[in-house]
């Protein structure tokens, strides 16, 4: 995967004969006892001294990504829009700045259903982010979360659900990674070789959960099954060589991965 070009709130990639477009929403300050270590403990003082706090918080890079294949825009999650906390909601500017009509964007797939990644489709005007949408695909063990949610209400009659190994265009396919929710999934990305795994929620905190896959997210919906996704997303992507792109890795957050000692470290593209 090679870097083309980049801007504040945006990063192109040319991965074989697609582009991919890292999309920065912007970022969230959440409180250290989010993370989680066996047995379901807070770190305490105990937090490791490379996991750098602001404010004595943990900073998360919020971010999305659009495929580019010919002519078919995929954007893969939406951003928070003015759902949270003001420190979101960039993504209609990235993809200003990057010079990407949102008209052109007729197809959106959701990684999960967390209002981080889904109330994007909804701009802060409440009018539609993406008007020529056509495809929204969510998964379909998070089918009852989408459609209970007041916000997006208004997608209720157009969502598409898949399942696990479901192509969602020529060279995207689902593959499922539940844990953080129910219907979690990483969209692989395969073009002339190469290949990325937009993995979405799989690593909230890179300073700690690459060397230490088994630390878990408080907002995970299952911890375990989340660690031991993780973990084998980590083995996989780091056993072929894969790239990751990650909503929550420090943006543009596209990289590599491999394996150091008993964990794994990530390299940015
Ligand atoms: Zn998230």
């Amino acid at each position: 995967m090679k870097k083309i070009e980049s801007g504040k709130n945006y990063t192109r990639y040319a991965l074989g004969t697609l582009a991919v477009v890292a999309l920065r929403d912007g970022y969230v300050d959440l409180p250290t006892n989010r993370l989680r270590q066996s047995g379901d403990r807070d770190f305490g003082a105990e937090l490791p001294p490379q996991v750098q706090l602001v404010g004595g918080k943990l900073r998360l890079s919020v971010n999305a990504f659009l495929v580019i294949d010919n002519s078919e825009h995929v954007l893969i999650d939406t951003g928070a829009a003015n759902s949270w906390e003001p420190t979101m909601g960039l993504l209609p500017d990235a993809l200003a700045e990057a010079g990407i009509d949102r008209n052109l964007i007729t197809t959106v797939a959701l990684t999960h259903t967390h209002e981080d990644h889904a109330h994007g489709l909804v701009a802060a005007d409440d009018s539609d982010s993406f008007p020529e949408l056509a495809r929204l695909y969510v998964p379909q063990e998070e089918i009852q979360l989408f459609d209970g949610n007041e916000r997006v209400a208004r997608f209720r009659g157009r969502r598409t659900p898949f399942l696990d190994g479901q192509q969602i265009g020529p060279n995207i396919t689902a593959r499922a990674a539940h844990g953080h929710e129910v219907g979690h999934t990483a969209y692989e990305v395969s073009s002339a070789g190469e290949t990325v795994f937009i993995w979405g929620d799989i690593v909230h905190v890179p300073s700690i959960q690459f060397a230490r896959p088994e630390v878990t997210w408080g907002f995970d919906t299952n911890q375990d099954q989340a660690g031991a996704t993780r973990l084998r997303m980590l083995n996989h992507v780091a056993r072929f060589g894969h790239h990751v792109a990650g909503a929550h890795l420090d943006f543009p957050g596209v990289g590599a991965v491999a394996k150091r000692g008993d964990g794994f470290s990530f390299q940015p593209a």
